[in-house]
Parts: structure tokens; C-alpha cells; sequence
């Protein structure tokens, strides 16, 4: 089987990549003009070490589609404590998935594989946290590509942690009995420091999960 995944070097995508390890598997990360520049350089060094694929698709000169508003793309936004509506890149899943389906479509890929979760399904204010990380949203996305393209010929999968019933600290847990040295290598920080900062919304998603994972987090953080 062939399986594509969209990998960020955060513990959710990593931990879904090595379920595939023994599969062909390739990696694919965007740099897409965010500040946490340390992502990438994990997927590089999981893909070197299980001999997978690799594909850094570098997509930063269309940074200004996502104008000034965002806290991850604008370098003169802070990144604040806590969850704001500004943390979310606007429709990122559904862009790298664009690019990720027509590389799976056109190379012969069966599945691609994306690390969002359940825990990503919260709702705040009643909406979506994280609207394009619902399993509802993937769904669509996936039928809207068969309709796009020649009816029989393939069909190429989406499959989510959030669509295998997965939380973050499922995610965790197999990580940590598959490979602990990759988990703590992991980056799940929104910025770009020397470690991670350890109060940013994603690093307190972090903490939160290994704490309720039972799984020992030796993740160095500023705080
Ligand atoms: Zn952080």
C-alpha cells in the first residue's frame, strides 16, 4: 500500500506516520511561512531513519492569502497564551490536502493520512475549535475530490486519527511503544525558539495530553 502523510513533526502526525513505517510510505511537510521552523526538520529526520519518503512542498510565497490577522503567519503577531480564534491558519488542512491529493492522485498513492484528532473536535463558543480538522469536514473533502476526477479510475483515502476514533493521548501512547525517541524529538510549539515554550495553546495541549496519557513527557520547554 502506498500512504502519504501530510506531516507537520508534531507528536499527532508523527505518531499516525509510524503506523505506516513498514508500508511505502512517503512524508510530506509544508512550509507555508510559519514561524515554528523546527517541524520540519523531525519529519527529516523520521523519514531518514525508517528509509521512508520525503517531500518538503514549499508553498510560503502564497504567505499574503492569509493576510494580517493570523498569530502564526504574521511575524509581527505575538503568539499568544491560550486558544484564539487567531491560532487557526485558515482552511490549512484543506490546502495542503489539495496539494497532497493531487501528488497522491497522480503517483499512485491509495491513502493519504493526516494526524488531526478527536481532541481537535472541541467546540468552543458552539463551533469547531478547528473547523477543518472535523471528521465532517474530511468527509466532504474526500467526495468532493472523486467528483473531480475521472469517475472508477482511483480513489484515494483520508484517513484522520479523528475518523479512527482517536484522541491525542491514543496518539501518545503509540508513539511512545512505537518509537519514544522520535516522540520526544516532536514539535508541537507555534513558535520558533531554542525549545519549545511550553504555554502557547498547542504546548498546553501537549503537557495535558502526555499528563492524561500516563506517558513520562521529557519534551525540554522554556516554561
Ligand atoms: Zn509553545
Amino acid at each position: 500500500m502506498k500512504v502519504l502523510v501530510i506531516c507537520s513533526g508534531g507528536l499527532d502526525s508523527v505518531s499516525m506516520a509510524l503506523r505506516y513505517v513498514e508500508e511505502e510510505t512517503t512524508l510530506m511537510t509544508f512550509y507555508y511561512g510559519q514561524k515554528a521552523k523546527k517541524e520540519s526538520e523531525v519529519v527529516k529526520r523520521l523519514a531518514d531513519k525508517y528509509h521512508l519518503g520525503f517531500e518538503q512542498m514549499d508553498i510560503s510565497s502564497l504567505k499574503s492569502i492569509f493576510g494580517k490577522e493570523n498569530q502564526l503567519t504574521n511575524d509581527s503577531a505575538t503568539v499568544e497564551d491560550g486558544y484564539k480564534k487567531s491560532v487557526v491558519v485558515p482552511l490549512r488542512n484543506a490546502m495542503f490536502l489539495q496539494v497532497a491529493m493531487i501528488y497522491a492522485y497522480s503517483n499512485g498513492f491509495d491513502k493519504i493520512v493526516l494526524g488531526s484528532h478527536l481532541d481537535d473536535c472541541v467546540l468552543v463558543d458552539g463551533e469547531y475549535a478547528f473547523p477543518d480538522c472535523s471528521p465532517a469536514f474530511f468527509k466532504a473533502f474526500e467526495m468532493a475530490m472523486d467528483m473531480g476526477t475521472f469517475r472508477g479510475e482511483k480513489h484515494v483515502k483520508i484517513e484522520t486519527a479523528s475518523l479512527l476514533g482517536l484522541h491525542k493521548k491514543d496518539l501518545i501512547q503509540f508513539a511512545n511503544a512505537k518509537d519514544p525517541d522520535i516522540l520526544k524529538e516532536t514539535w508541537s510549539c507555534y513558535k520558533n525558539g531554542e525549545h519549545q515554550c511550553g504555554v502557547c495553546d498547542s504546548c498546553r495541549n501537549r503537557k495535558a495530553a502526555f499528563k492524561e496519557a500516563g506517558v513520562v513527557d521529557k519534551t525540554e520547554y522554556e516554561e
